[in-house]
């Protein structure tokens, strides 16, 4: 495997280099260092997907037809290597990510032409109606039932931790169609075209670092049209896996943690121990920090494998649940050398001051306002997209044999 870049790669990165320097606006670059969770606040999120999409790049992982770049997998990591080295926004993009891609293999031409342009465009933007109360990991048990009821379904029950429900304007989600035999055969998956239909309620839940990121939904006798099913009535578990693999496949990881990493290390050269040394000078510490960032640079040799395989059209199999779980541990690591190094000023509880535009004074140090944040919203890391004991069970199976 040749790591270095080739001239057409090296051209390609000076390209988004220039773009970066000309369309990240100081107010988008400051909303990106100031999220203190896994997306950037959503109107300037939505602001630089707009941008984005003015240059065909918003769905960096799509091919031409469906209006993305078609890109290769190479040229994806680059183009996510430079905009978390800038701290553009990171887009709140489940469309993108998840659904799209799903419609582009299950969808009628009528659904590709309905949902794809809009979700390029940054005019729909869908969550993720799939975890329930007492259905995430063991997902095929999940209950919201779905009745058919002349050209409708009709929607009754709930979903939790729906992440940015309350900015999403579109919803795909599983329901119940059948409740006889395995529990795999009466699943359905659908699109719901507004989170204002009658009946759907969103309810905050607001997370330990005083976030409002996830949401439980309820529907009470909600309609959606069937002509909103994706696949064939009770074949939705096929649907949701393949999206799954979109999902659990994620974007890239390293890019992400060298810039966290690098986030830590700008808080260790301001604070100083009690003796008044920098924290960056202190042999323990600056240890930890190289520690960490050789655990990266072992993750991005895994994940430029990953890549390699991709681009020969290869699956890269189970070695994406251990990248899931290497890249979320190395994360919340790197998450605890931040708290560490900011000691007491982790602790002022200022969530106002992320919003972009706020200019007033905070407690916490500027470059220190979102390491407590970022600690606590990433405990979370090893729970979504399939908890790391479910990659653990995958990699049993498909690595081990157990
Ligand atoms: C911040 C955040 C955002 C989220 N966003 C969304 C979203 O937008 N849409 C959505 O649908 N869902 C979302 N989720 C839900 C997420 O997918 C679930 O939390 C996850 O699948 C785990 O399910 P659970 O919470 O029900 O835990 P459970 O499944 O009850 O698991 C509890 C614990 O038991 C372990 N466990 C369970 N089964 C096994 C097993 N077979 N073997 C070994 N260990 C096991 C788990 O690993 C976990 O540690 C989000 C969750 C979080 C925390």
């Amino acid at each position: 495997m040749d790591l270095a870049l080739g001239p057409e790669d090296r051209a390609f990165q000076e390209e988004v280099h220039a773009f970066l320097r000309d369309n990240l606006t100081p107010e988008l670059r400051q909303a990106g260092m100031r999220t203190g969770g896994v997306f950037a606040e959503m109107e300037a999120g939505l602001r630089w997907h707009r941008i984005l999409a003015r240059r065909g790049w918003s769905a960096t992982t799509w091919p031409k037809e469906h209006g993305g770049p078609g890109w290769t997998a190479t040229q994806r990591y680059i183009f996510a290597r430079e905009c978390v080295a800038v701290d553009a926004p990171r887009v709140f993009n489940m469309g993108v990510r998840m659904v799209g891609p799903v419609v582009m293999k299950f969808g009628t031409p009528e659904q590709k032409a309905k949902y794809l342009p809009g979700i390029v465009s940054g005019d729909i933007v869908f969550c993720q109606g799939y975890s329930e109360p007492g259905s995430g990991s063991d997902l095929a048990s999940l209950r919201t039932r779905a009745e058919p009821d002349g050209d409708d379904y009709v929607i009754n029950g709930t979903k939790i931790w729906t992440t940015f429900a309350h900015h999403a304007n579109h919803m795909f989600l599983l329901v119940r169609t059948r409740a006889e035999g395995k529990p795999q055969d009466g699943i359905t998956f659908l699109l719901i075209d507004s989170m204002k239909t009658p009946g759907l309620t969103v309810k905050p839940i607001i997370t330990m670092a005083g976030d409002h990121e996830v949401n439980q939904v309820f529907f009470d006798n909600v309609r959606v049209p069937r002509s909103n099913r994706l696949g064939a009535e009770n074949e939705g578990w096929t649907v949701a896996k393949y999206l799954l693999e979109y999902e659990r496949g994620g974007e890239a990881y390293t890019p992400n943690l060298y810039a966290r990493l690098e986030d830590v290390r700008r808080i260790a050269r301001e604070e100083r121990a009690d003796d008044g040394s920098r924290l960056i000078e202190m042999r323990d510490f600056s240890e930890r920090l190289a520690a960490a960032e050789i655990e990266i640079q072992a993750l991005e040799t895994i994940e430029l494998q990953v890549l390699s395989d991709l681009s020969r059209g290869r699956n890269p199999g189970a070695i994406s649940s251990a990248m899931k779980i290497r890249g979320s541990e190395t994360l919340q690591k790197i998450d605890g050398l931040g708290v560490e190094a900011l000691a007491w000023y982790g602790a002022p509880f200022e969530p106002e001051a992320r919003t972009p535009g706020w200019n007033a004074p905070t407690v916490a140090p500027d470059y220190g306002i979102t390491a407590m944040p970022l600690y606590l919203n990433n405990r979370a890391a090893t729970i979504y997209a399939g908890s790391n004991e479910i990659q653990r069970n995958i990699i049993a199976k498909g690595v081990l044999g157990l």
